[in-house]
Order: structure tokens, then sequence, then C-alpha cells
């Protein structure tokens, strides 16, 4: 089919709730992607950073393949090996924490939130958030996402959630009481505009959560599974939080959503409470457990950060040639390029020069690229910003 061919079935049978760049993409291969009129795209923000560790990884391609024909999926109502030795994996390398599986970001955090309420029980419902937040498309996720815009038309919201000034220690201190269930916050604000949680911040939490016997959730969905350099974002903090959720890279590609919990409070899950019927399918956890195994046999956490730092520097040399950028900023291979003016333009014109790059919040470009590109890679998609910058 041509691009416009396929461009017209979208138009009359798939709903337009999102808006798309018009390419139709058939195929993708590492940091590229390729599209119907032959065009090869550098790809620095695959599947929204689902795509971590490239498009098609080989060793998560054939784990599925292999997968695929012993068993395609199992049920709840009996054990797998492979979901237990996925949660292994994942316990291993947090902090000993008990996994429940679904198959994406909302479904990882509305568990978080079930867990939060009846682990902490008796009057405690509330749940303080940051504004500017992401935390997925469900209704209490939605109602947890701190921004108006994502609300409207959908009022009204769930009641119980209080929103924060985001790194506002006295904001925080200011909102709790003793009906506060938990507070979820992402380590690094994605969709927000990669904003930083602070070691103040993330501190503060800690000690508010442990003074009103509320549950501390991060929100890892994005930045989980090596993308800022360590396996996990609160890893770069003295803190360690009760439950963390994960979806997006956990599969490489494929749909698979996590929540892991300290195992005294996973225990208030107990049959009955909570479930999901695609949670833990083959080969969604087989396909978890290549990308874990190919993040470690290809030193991608060591990859992210001395790679994530050359691109940063290499950034901030762009920042000293072009005024409409005001600073750089991020961790890893999470980073975004503050701009003084709205960058649509810029994301538009890089991909006709063979480039994809995201703009969110208006006026934040977000670079996000596979945990395994190289500098040369780096040193291409860089080039095309540059001559992109000059032009406008
Ligand atoms: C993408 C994202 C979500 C939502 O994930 P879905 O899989 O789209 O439900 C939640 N939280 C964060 C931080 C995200 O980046």
């Amino acid at each position: 089919m041509t691009t416009q061919e396929v461009i017209n079935l979208f138009d009359k049978y798939v709903i337009g709730n999102y808006s798309r760049l018009p390419k139709v993409i058939t195929r993708g291969k590492g940091c590229y992607i390729y599209d119907t009129d032959g065009g090869k795209i550098l790809d620095m923000f695959p599947g929204w950073a689902v795509s971590g560790i490239g498009h098609c990884h080989p060793k998560v391609v054939k784990a599925i393949q292999k997968q695929a024909k012993i068993l395609l999926h199992m049920d709840n109502t009996f054990y797998t090996e492979l979901q237990g030795r996925l949660a292994q994996l994942l316990s291993d390398r947090a902090f000993g924490g008990k996994c429940f599986f679904c198959n994406s970001g909302a479904e990882a955090n509305e568990a978080a939130m079930k867990l939060a309420r009846i682990y902490t029980a008796k009057g405690k419902y509330k749940y303080i958030t940051a504004l500017g937040s992401f935390h997925g498309r469900t209704f209490a996720a939605m109602t947890a996402t701190a921004q108006p815009k994502k609300h409207a038309g959908f009022e009204p919201v769930l009641p119980g959630f209080i929103y924060v000034p985001f790194n506002d220690v006295d904001a925080l201190q200011k909102a709790f009481d003793n009906e506060v269930a938990a507070v979820m916050i992402e380590p690094i604000q994605g969709e927000g505009g990669i904003n930083v949680a602070t070691p103040e911040y993330m501190s503060a939490i800690r000690h508010l959560c442990d003074k009103n016997q509320a549950v501390m959730i991060l929100d890892e969905v994005q930045t989980g599974m090596g993308r800022t350099g360590k396996w996990f974002g609160y890893q770069h903090y003295n803190v360690e939080p009760d439950i963390i959720t994960l979806a997006k890279t956990l599969g490489g590609g494929v749909a698979i959503g996590a929540m892991m919990a300290k195992p005294n409070i996973a225990a208030s899950f107990t049959p009955g409470t909570h479930a999901s019927t695609f949670g833990g399918n083959c080969i969604a956890c087989a396909a978890g457990i290549a990308v874990i195994e190919a993040i470690e046999e290809e030193n991608m956490l060591q990859n992210t950060q001395e790679i994530g730092q050359y691109a940063a520097d290499k950034l901030n040399q762009l920042k000293t040639k072009y005024s409409i950028i005001d600073h750089i900023r991020g961790k890893g291979l999470m980073i975004g390029i503050q701009l003084k003016s709205p960058g649509v333009e810029i994301v538009k014109n890089c991909l006709a020069a063979g480039l994809r790059i995201n703009c969110t919040q208006d006026t934040v470009l977000r670079f996000m690229p596979p945990m395994n590109i190289t500098a040369k890679q780096i040193d291409s998609a860089i080039k095309i910003l540059d001559n992109v910058l000059k032009d406008i």
C-alpha cells in the first residue's frame, strides 16, 4: 500500500485520538526506522522509549520466536516459569520487591494506587501527586496526572487527589494529613518536560511518608530499565521507595507493565483483590527477560551514562551557537533541551531531514535514543539538529 492509501484507511477506520506525522513506518532495526517512501529515519525517540534497547533487538526477537512455538499465553490460574524468573530478575535489581504484572504503564499505576489504599486502610484514601506529572490515561491514572489539559472534558475526575508543585518540599509538607495513603511522583518527569527531582525532595517524600504511614510510589515507567544510566531512577538518590511501576522499555517492544512493591506491602494483595487477564503473558515475560539480559551483556547501563554525557556535551556546544536553546537537562539518555520558544517546527524539520525527536510542553525537545546508541549516531543526530537550527 502507498503512504496515502494507509492514511486513508486510518481516516476512515481508526479513531483520530493521536496527531500523527504523515509517514507510514514499515520496519525498524536498532536506531533506525524505515517508511513506505524509502525513507530511513534515525530514531531518537523509539516508541516513546518502549523500544529502549533499539528496534527489534535480536535477543528479544529470538526469545519471542522461541517462546511462540511453546506457549503464547497462560492465565494466572497456574504458575509459569517465565513470570517467576522475570519477577526475580527485577527484584534482584531493585529492593527485593515482589511483582504484579499487567500490560501498560497506566495499569501498573492503577495497581500501585489500589495497593496503597488496601495496605494503609483505615480512613487513608488520598493521593498526593505533582503538577506536570504524567501517569497514564485510565481514570485514576488520568486523575493522578496533574495537568488540567489532560482532564478537560472528562470531569468530574476521581476524588481524593491533591496536587503539589514538583520539587517543593514546603508544599508537600502542607499537603500531608493523616488521610494520605500515598505520594506518587516520577523521579524525572518525562512528559512534563524532563524535570529532575532534587535529592532534598526525594528525601522529604521518604521522610513524610514514614512519618504519616503513607506509601511512597515512584512511577518509573519512563525512567526505569536503565534509561537514566542506572536500572531505576531512584538509584541516583539516597532513598528507597515502597513501590515502583514499570512498562515501556521493560518489554523491548512488547506490551508489558509491572508494579513492584516491598514484600510486607505486597502482602495486602491477596487472592481476589486485583488481577489482569493478560498479566504475566508468556511472550511478554520472555521479552522482558531478554531485555534485562541484553542490557547486561551489552553494558548498556554504562553506555547510557557515557553516551548520555557525550550527547549532553554536544548539545551544550549547540547551545553556545543558538540562542533559542536555554539549557540542557536530564540524566543518562533521558535528555531535555529547554527552548526559549516553541519547538514544533524544529521537530518537523528534523523529521524531513531524517531525524526523529520529540517535543513536549511546547518548548522542550526530548532525546531518548536507544540505550545502545553509538557516539557516531549521536554525531549524525546533532548534525541534523544543527542544520535545522541554522535555518530557523
Ligand atoms: C508512558 C507513561 C505512562 C503511561 O504508560 P501507558 O503504557 O501509556 O499506559 C505512565 N507514566 C509515565 C511516567 C509514562 O512515561
